[in-house]
């Protein structure tokens, strides 16, 4: 029986992007499943309704009550969880440590809930990496924000009204996001360095054509991820970077650790170190934020320092960033959508097992079991 894969508008304030895009909608009609969109879906990302060929238009109640899967970016609300029919599938972001009800509305409403955020970041998964699309939007955008908030240029001139030196740009965290952030400032002409806690990174911050910032302390975690870092680690790191930082005129953070709260990485003695008119964009503003003073949602000036703490750097290039995703989530679909388009889960597939969060009435995610269970 094919069945009927919906996506509505997103009503997260601030959210722009889509989950699905007519490419993919293309995509999904041409497997014979039904396809069901709420107009002006894709609006805020440029994809006007015109633009989709292949989908039928209904509202989003309809939606809700129609589709044997959903596709989201942010999570869905509890009232929508409720419309959902019992058994329904839904695919996006679920952020389960911030939205514990919705995360036990989906269990009780016997919702399959699958989020992009968990899964595993293996080969064959790679195109369904829906945590690096996004990082990689994320790191772009931090470093023009960098750009249009200094008062002085990135790149090296020569003019007859004498030779600007290029702006010095470092960059914490070299994960997906801070490599896109090193070469986007590389591009633009800065002077670029770069640290991370995994030493792994050194090579790749060479072969981008940044300087490494060795501070000696090195902190591989499982997985490809970073450990949390003993004190004295901690003192040290901080000693060398405080003296990089000073001598920065813009600093893109973006280190964080998989279910903690973001490191603290660039205290008030250290802001107030720095020159007048630096700027630093803390791309980890939503998770607590790299540096003391940042306010997420805001721009905080300490002492001539400006310090930018953006949300949902992805919504900011809405265009791009809803085609990256919506990709993602069709490579994640499509092998579980048989010739006649009916849904086929693999459990056996780590993809799906690793990345399902509630079935049949049940966390399966242990961490999320156990947080929903504490609270
Ligand atoms: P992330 O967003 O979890 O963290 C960003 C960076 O911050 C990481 O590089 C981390 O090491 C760093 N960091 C943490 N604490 C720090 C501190 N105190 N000081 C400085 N830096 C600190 O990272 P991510 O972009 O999600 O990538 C995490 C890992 O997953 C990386 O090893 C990456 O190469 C890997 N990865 C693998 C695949 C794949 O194989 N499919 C895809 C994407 C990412």
């Amino acid at each position: 029986m094919p069945v009927t894969i919906g996506a509505l508008r997103e009503r997260a304030p601030g959210e722009t992007r889509v989950s699905l895009v007519p490419e993919i909608a293309d995509k999904l009609a041409a497997t014979s499943v039904r396809v069901l969109l709420e107009h002006g879906a894709g609006t805020l990302a440029q994809f006007p309704d015109a633009g989709y060929k292949t989908v039928e238009w209904a509202d989003g109640d309809a939606i809700l009550a129609a589709a044997d899967v959903l596709l989201t970016v942010q999570p869905l609300s509890i009232e929508q969880i409720q419309r959902l029919h019992p058994g329904a599938v839904v695919v996006g972001f679920m952020q389960a440590y911030s939205h514990v009800k919705e995360v036990q509305a989906l269990r009780d409403r016997k919702i399959t809930s699958f989020a992009m955020e968990l899964i595993p970041r293996i080969s064959r998964a790679q195109s369904m990496d829906a945590l690096s699309s996004q990082a990689a939007i994320a790191g772009y955008k931090a470093v023009l924000i960098a750009a249009d908030t200094l008062d002085r240029f990135l790149p090296m001139l020569t003019t007859a009204a004498g030779t600007i030196r290029p702006a010095q740009v470092l960059i914490v965290g070299v994960g997906v996001a801070g490599l896109q952030a090193i070469a986007t400032a590389k591009r633009l002409g800065a002077v670029v360095e770069a640290y991370d806690v995994r030493s792994a990174t050194r090579e790749q911050v060479k072969s981008l054509g940044a300087k490494f910032v060795d501070t000696g302390v090195s902190a591989e975690g499982t997985g490809g991820y970073a450990r949390e870092l003993t004190d004295e680690e901690k003192r040290r790191q901080q000693e060398v970077l405080d003296a990089r930082i000073a001598v920065a005129d813009a600093v893109i953070t973006t280190a964080s650790v998989p279910g903690r709260r973001a490191p603290r990485i660039i205290s008030r003695a250290a802001v107030e170190r720095m020159k007048a008119g630096a700027v630093i964009v803390d791309i980890a503003a939503e998770s607590g934020g790299n540096c003391e003073l940042t306010q997420p949602g805001q721009v905080v000036e300490h002492q001539g320092v400006k310090i930018v703490g953006p949300v949902n750097l992805a919504a900011q290039l809405a265009f791009h960033a809803s085609e990256m995703y919506a990709r993602n989530l069709y490579n994640f679909l499509k092998s579980a959508i048989t010739k006649d388009g009916s849904l086929a889960i693999d459990w056996q597939d780590e993809v799906f097992a690793q990345s399902c969060l509630t079935h049949a009435g049940e966390i399966k995610h242990e961490p999320t079991r156990k947080l929903v269970e504490a609270t």
